[in-house]
């Protein structure tokens, strides 16, 4: 049985970034994810680009390398200051040749079966491929026959870290939690539409958005960049708002689709959009197999709705074509662990320092509600994650990190960005540098 230092579940931003630096401090290090790629909601869920966090340095290097390997791929831009604009696709080759840098070991289409734990410590896994299940193997790994099955593997391990963004390890081994089932946000379905003329959308939205209130436009590199949004709540002025309305009155669009909107462009794809939308609010977002199912379903027929009304109102979209439609529901809650510490939206709105803070962010405490005008998005300060908020009470070497962590709901909806759970991941490798020893 091969023993490692570090089994980390889960290559989302957080376990990537915790994967990569614990690789890069010479632990012997695994990486289990269950998608076919790395990147989790940022490849899975086509979740770009990276929001833009504070200028402090505190565990950054993952993102800082993360940056410089997509520039070498030509899939990074810095636009309006944030140099987290990325390409979905190539964020996959990207994390694939980091972990080669570092010797991270890799399983994809892979989860962790069963897990061997006493005495307050995670001892082994077994991790089982999610393509090629047949009646010979069982889901819950309880009937391996371990010479006919090259399907599983056995794992020794010192420290996990789960950063499944659902806590699927602290769920498998009984662990309390914090969320309530009242406590959710909206599921969103991403996608991308290509083939538009982007010259003359942009063109277009600054005339209709004369004081840019919620449109930028910038040409990098000879490439034009834009971004722009639009919701059904008075908190700004949409200068979309009327179109939307307009479609809907010729029955193209339902009231809730113009619940939200917003869309950036992609670098290396130069005639397309990443839209955040559509944001399921007709739907049930707590999470069960059949909610998911509809969100699926739902959300397709909207974006299908959306790209026809594009196409008739925006200028530029005439050739325009639905290109990519995310594997994976956005997924904005999560099942949040009780861990040492519960981090809470006091501690950010007081800007509470802490002995071991393993991210600073000044990102909005941002909660999106189902309902109109319903949405929190409270500016603050910059505020600081302490490590314990990370760690479980239950077992001594098991971490989660992510949008798992122990953090109340309104706490959750400002830590759960990118940079953040980067910060977290890599947080969690350089603690460990800390405490143990490589051998
Ligand atoms: C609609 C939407 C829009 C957003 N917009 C932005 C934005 O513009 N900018 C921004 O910075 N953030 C944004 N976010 C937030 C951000 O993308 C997520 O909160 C962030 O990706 C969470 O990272 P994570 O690593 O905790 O989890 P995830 O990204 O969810 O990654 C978890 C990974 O674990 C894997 N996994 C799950 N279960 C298992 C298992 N049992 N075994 C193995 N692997 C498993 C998953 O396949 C996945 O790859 C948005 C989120 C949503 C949903």
């Amino acid at each position: 049985m091969s023993i490692y230092d570090l089994v980390v579940i889960g290559g989302g931003p957080a376990g990537c970034a915790a994967a990569y630096m614990a690789g890069k401090l010479g632990f012997k290090t695994l990486l289990v994810e269950k998608s076919a790629h790395l990147g989790g909601a940022m490849t899975s869920g086509l979740v770009v680009p990276a929001m833009k966090s504070s200028d402090r340095k505190l565990n950054v290097r993952f993102y800082e390398d993360l940056i410089s390997e997509m520039k070498s791929l030509g899939g990074q831009v810095t636009y309006q200051n944030n140099p987290g604009w990325f390409n979905p696709e190539l964020l996959k080759i990207a994390l694939d040749n980091m972990m080669a840098k570092t010797n991270v070991d890799v399983i994809l289409n892979a989860y962790v079966a069963v897990i061997n734990a006493s005495d307050r410590t995670i001892k082994s896994i077994v991790i089982k491929s999610s393509v090629l299940l047949s009646s010979n193997y069982s889901i819950d790994g309880d009937k391996i026959d371990k010479d006919k099955d090259k399907l599983s593997v056995s794992i020794g391990t010192r420290y996990v870290v789960d950063a499944t963004g659902n806590s699927e390890i602290f769920k498998k081994l009984g662990c309390k939690f914090l969320d309530t089932e009242e406590e959710t946000q909206p599921f969103s379905l991403r996608f991308i539409m290509s083939g538009i003329d982007l010259k003359r959308f942009s063109e277009w939205l600054l005339e209709i958005d004369k004081n840019k209130e919620v449109t930028t436009v910038e040409e990098i590199d000879g490439v034009l960049h834009l971004s722009t949004a639009c919701t059904w709540d008075k908190s700004r002025k949409w200068a979309l708002y009327p179109i939307f309305r307009a479609g809907v009155a010729n029955g193209l669009l339902k009231t809730a689709d113009t619940n939200y909107f917003q869309v950036f462009t992609i670098p290396g794809m130069p005639s397309s959009l990443a839209f955040n939308c559509p944001r399921l609010v007709e739907c049930n977002s707590t999470l069960t197999l059949d909610n998911i199912t509809n969100a699926l379903q739902e959300g397709r027929s909207t974006i299908l709705r959306l790209s026809k009304f594009f196409k008739l109102y925006f200028p530029g979209f005439k050739n325009a074509f639905i290109s990519n439609i995310a594997d994976e529901l956005g997924v904005r809650s999560s099942h949040r662990i009780s861990g040492k510490y519960i981090y809470t939206m006091d501690d950010i709105i007081s800007g509470k320092k802490f002995d071991r803070p393993v991210a600073a962010s000044d990102y909005p405490i941002d909660v999106h509600s189902s309902d109109k005008d319903g949405s929190v998005l409270k500016k603050v300060k910059e505020y600081e994650i302490p490590i314990e908020s990370l760690m479980s009470n239950e077992y001594d070497n098991l971490f989660a990190a992510g949008r798992n962590i122990s953090a109340d709901f309104m706490a959750q909806g400002a830590i759960r960005i990118q940079p953040t759970c980067f910060s977290m991941g890599e947080g969690i490798a350089r603690y460990l540098a800390s405490v143990i020893r490589v051998d």
